[in-house]
């Protein structure tokens, strides 16, 4: 049960959800959104500094020119939910403008030469999740999820004996966040044709790891980046249990566990020396630690050669990194054993 003084809460972070929100997710086959009205085009965020971790940025105007076009704007709606205990909810949302203000939304919004509009929806599902639509080109997010977040946060906030009062909301939004790019993520290889192999589900929880860590220019710290990233791991452990059907082991998804090694290995790979404390927590093994740096460095370069030449022609790919990248070149540790 969501309990009201947990409704108030939740409902006064998404009002001041510039920081962003997102989830991973089980995509559920049921759920289902409509078509709306588009909205109102968004400004694309200025002023936000340039860091050697990003790799694109807004295309200089040259002089006397007008600005190269972006690609089609992203649509956002905030569809009403039939359950009087989900109006609050979806009131405080379309309030704040929630997937319009999430970081990383905003920083692709017109970056991709993408063939149609891409719309993002909240809606009500009638089950946790979020999922990308393909045929309507929409990327949903249920409001059982956001309300089923802020419970686990609460969750994990006793269990931790966390004091303060904002983990529950922070839980949240790193979840959203993470999840909301996952699902861009089905949504980029979908519009964009985009060639992946093995298992789809694993490649955009690296892609949603990548857009926060290095691709796009966000208005944030990497500390913030890392702190969302894994705050959004751990909820991949939420449903946890250690013993699995074989359901569990034929899912189209890793299992929470995997899902989350995974994504720590990422963040580890940025920087080993830095998140050396992470295999003495065991939140990495030393096995799989031993190898993320070059695990990162090569799914940042696999992704980077795919997307960079759907950029719109108001962007551009730039720096060291970026030539890296796109260099044919050998990545430094190809030479190591593949088992
Ligand atoms: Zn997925």
């Amino acid at each position: 049960m969501f309990l009201k003084p947990c409704l108030g809460a939740l409902c006064a972070a998404l009002l001041t959800a510039a920081a962003g929100c997102a989830s991973v997710s089980g995509e559920p086959p049921g759920a289902r959104a409509k078509a709306g009205a588009p909205s109102p085009g968004v400004a694309r965020p200025d002023a936000v500094e340039a860091s050697p971790r990003h790799v694109v940025r807004p295309a200089a105007p040259g002089a006397g020119k007008a600005a190269p076009a972006t690609g089609p704007r992203f649509e956002y709606l905030y569809l009403p939910p039939l359950s009087p205990d989900l109006q609050t909810i979806y009131e405080r949302v379309r309030e704040a403008d929630l997937l319009r203000r999430l970081p990383a939304v905003q920083a692709l919004d017109g970056m991709f030469a993408l063939p149609r509009r891409l719309r993002y929806i909240t809606a009500e599902c009638g089950e946790f999740g979020a999922f990308y639509q393909p045929g309507a080109a929409e990327v949903v997010l249920c409001y059982e999820t956001l309300r089923t977040l802020y419970e686990r946060g609460q969750e994990r906030q006793r269990v931790l004996g966390l004091v303060g009062d904002d983990h529950p909301l922070r839980y949240v939004r790193a979840s959203v966040r993470f999840m909301v790019l996952h699902e861009t993520g089905h949504a980029l290889v979908d519009l964009l044709d985009l060639p992946v192999t093995g298992r789809q589900e694993d490649a955009v929880d690296q892609l949603a790891a990548i857009l926060m860590l290095r691709f796009a220019e966000l208005d944030e710290t990497p500390e913030e980046v890392i702190e969302n990233l894994r705050l959004a791991a751990n909820w991949l452990l939420s449903d946890s249990t250690g013993a699995y059907n074989l359901d569990a082991y034929a899912a189209s998804h890793a299992l929470g566990e995997q899902r989350y090694f995974n994504l720590q290995c990422l963040i580890y790979g940025t920087d080993p020396e830095r998140f050396a404390g992470m295999v003495a927590a065991r939140d990495l093994t030393p096995g799989r630690a031993a190898g993320c740096e070059r695990e990162m460095r090569l799914v940042s370069r696999a992704w980077l050669r795919l997307l960079l030449p759907h950029l719109s022609p108001g962007y551009e790919a730039y720096g060291e990194e970026a030539r890296r990248y796109l260099d044919s070149g050998v990545p430094a540790g190809r030479s190591a054993a593949m088992h």
